[in-house]
């Protein structure tokens, strides 16, 4: 790939906040990644260009009718100062997906990936070194045209912004409360719930609210026809074991393929644990609680890698999961994904690249 990607230099860099402050998400570098899309000349112009707000037209299509998918995935500072990606080629593929779902222009996955390693580089002081920080990566893109009328836009950007973000876990992983969730639906077979859209999101929060008012971190999703089956969590899958068995809701069209769930699969596997991705109901899941069988409950995502759950309600049936303690299979996972994405263990899997 040989697309010269043009860099403006930004006229004065921001100072560089303490590890002890970056939370999630609020804090950005200094510079993007930007592309266009016409239709005259496709995906042109990469760019890497001093962050800034965007000028869009308040017509653009973006605003009326939601022509807009993100992607996520971080970059690791080693202990010996390299900075490592994991599997970017996976969110690359998917944000393809997720585009192609749309009705929005895929882009080429060799010129995205160049874009994102450049912008790496010039931003490499941007990865912060103190435990469990890093730099969490947001590619998105969204409709310009200005048009209002619903049909697929004619123009779009992509972006590729960067943010600085504290250690999910201060110290031990702590498990989190889920509220199962059985009168709002996420997603649909033949909806977008597979793809990163950002209206999955926004259809979310009304539920999330709910089960915050109701003490609860997150909320599980049941499959929208019979609320019956287990889905995944807002933004994370979920795995149990049961009698010494992981099993996780199989890919049915309205889940989420998340990256780390296959990772986790891929490595439990690789330890000789076998994994069964199949369609669970959440009474089996309450069942097997009932029998004292339901040993560990586990999310898994990019921000948290794996997060234990230490409690599931379900209409009201409270089930307080190992004590509500972190399992061996959630610390064990947990270690073993983070010592490869901090480059302290050898990458048998070929799952990190690094950027020079
Ligand atoms: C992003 C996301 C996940 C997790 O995917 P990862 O690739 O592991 O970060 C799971 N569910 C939903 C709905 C998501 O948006």
């Amino acid at each position: 790939m040989n697309q010269v990607i043009e860099f403006t230099k930004a006229s004065q860099l921001k100072a560089k906040p303490e590890p002890s402050v970056l939370g999630f998400g609020k804090y950005f570098t200094d510079h993007m990644f930007i592309m266009d899309y016409n239709e005259e000349s496709g995906w042109h112009a990469p760019r890497i260009a001093p962050y800034e707000p965007l000028m869009l037209d308040p017509s653009a299509l973006v605003f009326h009718y939601g022509q807009a998918v993100f992607e996520g995935l971080k970059a690791y500072r080693a202990n010996d100062g390299r900075v490592l990606l994991f599997r970017p080629d996976k969110n690359i593929r998917r944000l393809n997906e997720t585009l192609h779902r749309m009705c929005m222009p895929t882009i080429d996955e060799e010129l995205l990936l160049d874009g994102l390693k450049q912008l790496l580089e010039i931003e490499k002081d941007w990865v912060p070194s103190a435990e469990g920080t890093s730099l969490y990566i947001r590619p998105f893109v969204l409709a310009t045209e200005p048009f209002l009328g619903v049909r697929p836009s004619k123009s779009y950007k992509l972006l590729i912004i960067l943010s600085p973000v504290g250690a999910y876990y201060a110290g031990q992983l702590t498990p989190v409360k889920i509220y199962v969730e059985d009168e709002y639906v996420r997603a649909i077979q033949g909806g977008v719930g597979h793809v990163k859209t950002s209206g999955n999101y926004a259809a979310s929060l009304l539920a999330q609210k709910k089960a915050e008012h109701l003490g609860y971190d997150q909320v599980l999703w049941l499959d929208a026809k019979e609320k019956k089956y287990v889905e995944e969590v807002g933004s994370m899958n979920i795995f149990f074991k049961i009698k010494g068995e992981i099993v996780t809701p199989s890919l049915n069209g309205s889940i989420l393929s998340g990256i780390t769930r296959d990772s986790v699969i891929t490595m439990l596997k690789s330890w000789g644990v076998p994994v069964r991705e199949e369609r669970i109901s959440i009474e089996e899941v309450y069942e097997a609680y009932l029998r004292g069988e339901l040993e560990e409950v586990f999310g898994t995502g990019t921000a948290a890698v794996i997060s234990p759950v230490g409690e599931l309600n379900w209409n009201d049936h409270r089930m307080i999961i190992n004590e509500n303690q972190t399992g061996p299979f959630s610390k064990r996972l947990y270690d073993e994904i983070t010592q490869l994405q901090y480059g302290l263990t050898k990458d048998t899997f070929g799952w990190t690249i690094e950027i020079k």
